[in-house]
């Protein structure tokens, strides 16, 4: 496990990196559409994060898109120090399980009831330690996203105090 802390900063912090490309976009929404992007191509992973970006600034003089991050990616290959799947997940860390679903609505009365209950069949992360490797990363890239950097959209925000004052 890297010990470098990975949160949303540190994805962004790589981002900045990107600075020194040209068209590097002037928007702020530019820079965190490629925050974001980054994060879920890395899946949280903070090297591979670097790697990509590191990647990124060697091979083009132009700043990467989302796609280009993807690219890369897949040109890097899978990450070196990710464990194997099991026979369950087939190695891809993710395996089908029956889960029980239920439909409900409201009676006559407006209480809830049940009126159709199925098994449908659910992806989730393996058992295995690959499943639980990616299991963590996915957590860590949720943490990432809901970092300190997403702020309120200022016009949404000014409505909203609108209507409460009404
Ligand atoms: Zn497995």
């Amino acid at each position: 496990m890297s010990a470098k802390k990975v949160d949303r900063p540190y994805f962004r912090s790589q981002v900045l990196r990107l600075a020194a490309t040209n068209y590097f976009p002037a928007l702020d929404e530019g820079v965190k559409e490629l925050v974001d992007s980054l994060i879920r191509v890395s899946h949280g992973d903070g090297e591979r994060a670097q790697q990509i970006i590191d990647e990124a600034l060697r091979s083009s003089p132009t700043c990467p898109t989302p796609a280009t991050f993807e690219a890369i990616s897949s040109e890097l290959g899978p990450r070196a120090n990710s464990p194997r799947g099991c026979e369950h997940c087939e190695g891809t860390g993710m395996r089908y399980v029956p889960k029980r679903c239920e439909r409900t609505t409201l009676d006559g009365d407006g209480k809830p009831y049940v009126y159709e209950s199925y098994v449908a069949d659910c992806q989730e992360r393996c058992d295995c330690e690959l499943g639980r490797f990616l299991k963590a990363k996915d957590k860590e890239a949720a943490a990432a996203r809901k970092g300190p950097e997403r702020e309120a959209n200022p016009l949404t925000t000014a409505l909203g105090k609108e209507r409460r004052a009404k």
